[in-house]
């Protein structure tokens, strides 16, 4: 981010414009391009084979104006600073939009989780949660599963920072229900990307009965956004994970899939799907493309030949700069992250709630409070982008950059 590298990241990028369309000086725009703690802590770990091994782990929190610092924990090999601290940045952005009372933060292990054992893993966490614990909390910094993690790693944290501080499961979301989960907060992510793109078709008088899509990643996101878009009558023809792809003309079957991961590690060669190359998938024709994996997955390199006519950002930051500006000029839509899988963090916002008021809500109440949130956004993006002649990402960055402007600026600042 902000002077720490010569080319301006994504979110520089969006939120340079922003302030500079909604007239606001540097001092604002440094305000937002800079974190406000970071975090960076070396976790050694005996192996299962005996050997002492050193993680990295990082916790960045951007901004708590608005609420505490809320955003995932995500275990990748490739998790250095420069990308927990844009992720992090774009969390401010995403609860600003949602319009939920939290603020931005994000964190990350640089570790491959597919290679380690579920011993590892937990040690691994509780360690890291026993090196930051200050930090975190229901009223300081939120975390929740990303990339890597899930469930079963927010259990351990809750197990280990409610060890030191006593019963908090507000201090930590996206938990197992046994332990203070929200129900619906698994196939969060996914549904609300259907909910905004029913909502974009709606806007645009787009029937999406016959309309195409294709599903770029088959983890949490992925899967629950094909099984979504699927339910409104959309046709998902192709789905990939990270080493493998599968198309058909008729429409994946996503249970015949999912039993080939479960029993193959791999969605290679399932009964009556093409196998594909994961790098054509993004060449498919299609209305709709969902990236639902890892971040620059639309770069320079393949830009030119996509053949959809809508990218609905599932994963965070899926398209880079260079890329965004090529959109642009090919006419092609992009549903920003920000709004498209803010689907996850809203619900995290449930789980926070019901922890504090020891309640627990019904299915029905937080699919319905889903909706109306992640709807109303989404007409507002529509609405503003179509008022001001702007593209999507455009139009959610001038209304979240405006809500944390508004709210440092009643701070007195
Ligand atoms: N990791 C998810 C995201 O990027 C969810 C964050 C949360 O629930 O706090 O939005």
């Amino acid at each position: 981010m902000s002077n720490t590298h010569a080319t301006p990241t994504s979110y520089e990028i969006s939120v340079g414009a922003a302030c500079k369309r909604l007239g606001y000086g540097p001092t604002i725009e440094s305000l937002l391009s800079l974190a406000a703690l970071e975090l960076k802590v070396e976790i050694p770990i005996v192996r299962d084979n005996g050997e002492l091994a050193i993680f990295t782990g990082y916790r960045v929190q951007h901004q708590n104006v608005r609420g505490p610092c809320k955003g995932g924990l995500r275990y990748h090999p490739d998790v250095d600073i420069q990308e927990v601290r844009e992720l992090a940045a774009l969390m401010t952005m995403k609860t600003a939009l949602v319009n939920i009372p939290l603020g931005g933060g994000k964190g990350g292990i640089a570790c491959n989780p597919h290679e380690m054992s579920q011993r590892e893993l937990e040690v691994l966490t509780r360690k890291f949660v026993k090196r930051i614990h200050r930090e975190i909390g229901p009223n300081s910094d939120i975390m929740a599963p990303d990339v890597g993690t899930n469930a079963q790693t927010m259990g351990w944290i809750h197990s280990e920072y409610s060890a030191i501080y006593g019963h908090s499961p507000a201090a930590v979301t996206g938990k197992p229900l046994a332990l203070g989960g929200s129900p619906g907060r698994n196939t969060a992510t996914g549904h609300g990307i259907a909910i905004v793109v029913a909502e974009y078709a709606r806007h645009h008088r787009m029937p999406l009965k016959g309309s195409t899509a294709v599903v770029q990643g088959f983890g949490n996101v992925g899967f629950h956004a094909a099984q979504a878009l699927a339910a409104l009558g959309i046709k998902v023809v192709a789905i990939s994970d990270s080493r493998s792809a599968v198309y058909r003309d008729g429409g994946i079957d996503l249970a015949a899939l999912s039993d080939q991961k479960h029993a193959r590690g791999s969605l290679k060669d399932t009964e009556g799907h093409d196998s594909l190359e994961p790098d054509a998938l993004f060449e498919i024709p299609c209305d709709f493309l969902v990236p639902a994996a890892l971040g620059d997955a639309i770069h320079a390199g393949n830009v030119a030949r996509l053949a959809c006519r809508i990218i609905v950002e599932g994963a965070n930051a899926p398209v880079t700069a260079e890329a965004d500006l090529t959109l642009r000029e090919r006419g092609i839509a992009v549903i920003p992250d920000i709004l498209a899988n803010a689907g996850g963090v809203i619900v995290s916002y449930f789980e926070w709630v019901q922890n504090l008021q020891r309640q627990v809500w019904a299915l029905e109440t937080v699919d319905a409070e889903l909706e109306r949130l992640l709807g109303n956004a989404t007409r507002e993006v529509l609405a503003h982008a179509a008022g001001a002649d702007l593209d999507l990402r455009s139009a959610a960055f001038d209304i979240a950059v405006r809500r944390v402007k508004e709210a440092l600026e009643a701070t007195g600042l």
